[in-house]
């Protein structure tokens, strides 16, 4: 007789959240249905023979090393690469001032555990991204939404004036997962001044910055206030997901914290990776791969495009981001997307339905397409699809 677990689960995980998009994407696992839904990156990207090669080597050169336990901030060469990275951007960080992560999925965790309390506010995009939310609720934090062309001091003047002072603003500033959108000069120095204003932290998750297809880049909220941002990097989307290879970059008294919290957490991320990554980055492999990676993702986001213009009927339009991995779909107000998928679904085509993201719970006529993931013929294929399941329920309402 199986026990009932629910008396004994804390408030923490109580207030835990389901990843909706994990679940939406088991239905959409059968091999005749074309995802536009998961954030993968494209398989070709991976550079397995450079991977092969500098894997030997290592295990020839320091096996010792890369078998054992590792310290809790991370490889010193791996952190020295990433500071280089940062350099060569115009950024001069510290590697002190670098915590290595079991990903950026680990430091929203572990900056949610440090800072937030049951009932804290955290500030965020109307639409977020679900795992960051899926992090603050899993501290029973209330995240409070944003949107886009809203006045940030508007909204925090506003909060503070009911007790809800937000402990931190969460942003996705470059090629936001879910919008496609970044935020200009403007928007940035905008939120760093309020954050200045009122005293609050803010959390800069920023896994897309690097994969530009084309204009200016703008400068990191870190580097416009480096003493209250804290700057989340990873390699998952630039190399391997699989690697599960992130950082922190933040003042020295928040790395502190986040040593301790990480030490009850997983004590290190694997050494071996790290080793491998960091080889990979001095060999120069790092900067050949991602120049082709964003070739292939522009080519990508410009095919999606072009089918999208073709095939979608009136009354639907889409994001058209500068980088990144994902675009936003908008259909007329009354559609429903999550009436939509059941209907794409039949049609064999998934995606993700746009009100996950949305932490006042709206957005039910917007949905999330990934581009980098799909070949180019595929690409034309569940866009047609696509656009029939829409045309489809179009028709019913007539
Ligand atoms: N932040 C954002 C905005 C993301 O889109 C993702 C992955 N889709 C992550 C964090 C987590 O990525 P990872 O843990 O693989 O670094």
């Amino acid at each position: 007789m199986p026990i009932n677990i629910t008396d004994f689960l804390s408030d923490n995980a109580k207030s835990m959240r389901r990843s909706a998009i994990r679940d939406l994407l088991n239905v959409a696992n059968r091999p005749e249905i074309i995802s536009f839904g998961g954030g993968f990156p494209n398989a070709e990207t991976f550079p397995v023979d450079e991977l092969k090669q500098i894997i030997a080597e290592l295990m020839e050169e320091m096996p010792e090393k890369l078998l054992q336990y590792g310290s809790t901030e991370g490889s010193v060469a791996f952190r020295k690469q990433i500071a280089k990275r940062y350099k060569d951007a115009g950024l001069d960080v510290d590697i002190k001032n670098i915590l290595v992560t079991t990903a950026s999925q680990q430091a929203l965790d572990l900056i949610s555990r440090v800072f937030l309390n049951p009932g804290d506010t955290v500030l965020c995009g109307l639409p977020s991204y679900l795992g960051a939310l899926q992090a603050f609720y899993s501290y029973q934090a209330c995240p409070v939404g944003i949107k886009h062309d809203e006045e940030a001091e508007a909204v925090v003047s506003a909060l503070c004036a009911t007790g809800r002072k937000p402990k931190f603003i969460y942003a996705i500033p470059d090629f936001q997962n879910p919008s496609g959108v970044t935020m200009t000069l403007e928007k940035r120095q905008e939120i760093v001044d309020v954050a200045r204003k009122y005293d609050l932290l803010i959390l800069e998750d920023s896994p897309y910055k690097e994969i530009r297809f084309e204009g200016q880049a703008y400068p990191t909220m870190y580097s416009l206030a480096p003493e209250r941002v804290m700057l989340a990097g990873t390699l998952s989307k630039t190399f391997a997901p699989g690697f599960r290879l992130g950082w922190v970059v933040a003042p020295d008294q928040i790395i502190d914290r986040l040593i301790v919290a990480k030490q009850s957490a997983d004590l290190c991320t694997p050494i071996f990776n790290q080793e491998v990554a960091a080889r990979y980055m001095e060999k120069g492999y790092f900067d050949v791969n991602l120049r082709k990676t964003i070739d292939l993702y522009r080519h990508k986001r410009d095919l999606m495009h072009k089918y999208l213009s073709e095939f979608m009927p009136e009354g639907v339009t889409w994001t058209r981001p500068e980088g990144g991995l994902f675009l936003f779909i908008t259909l007329p107000e009354w559609m429903n997307a999550k009436e939509l998928f059941d209907i794409a679904i039949k049609e064999n085509v998934a995606f993700v339905i746009g009100e996950v993201f949305y932490c006042d719970g709206k957005g039910q006529n917007t949905l999330r397409l990934n581009f980098s993931y799909v070949s180019d013929e595929m690409m034309k294929e569940g866009v047609s699809r696509l656009a029939n399941a829409i045309k489809k329920m179009m028709a019913r309402k007539k």
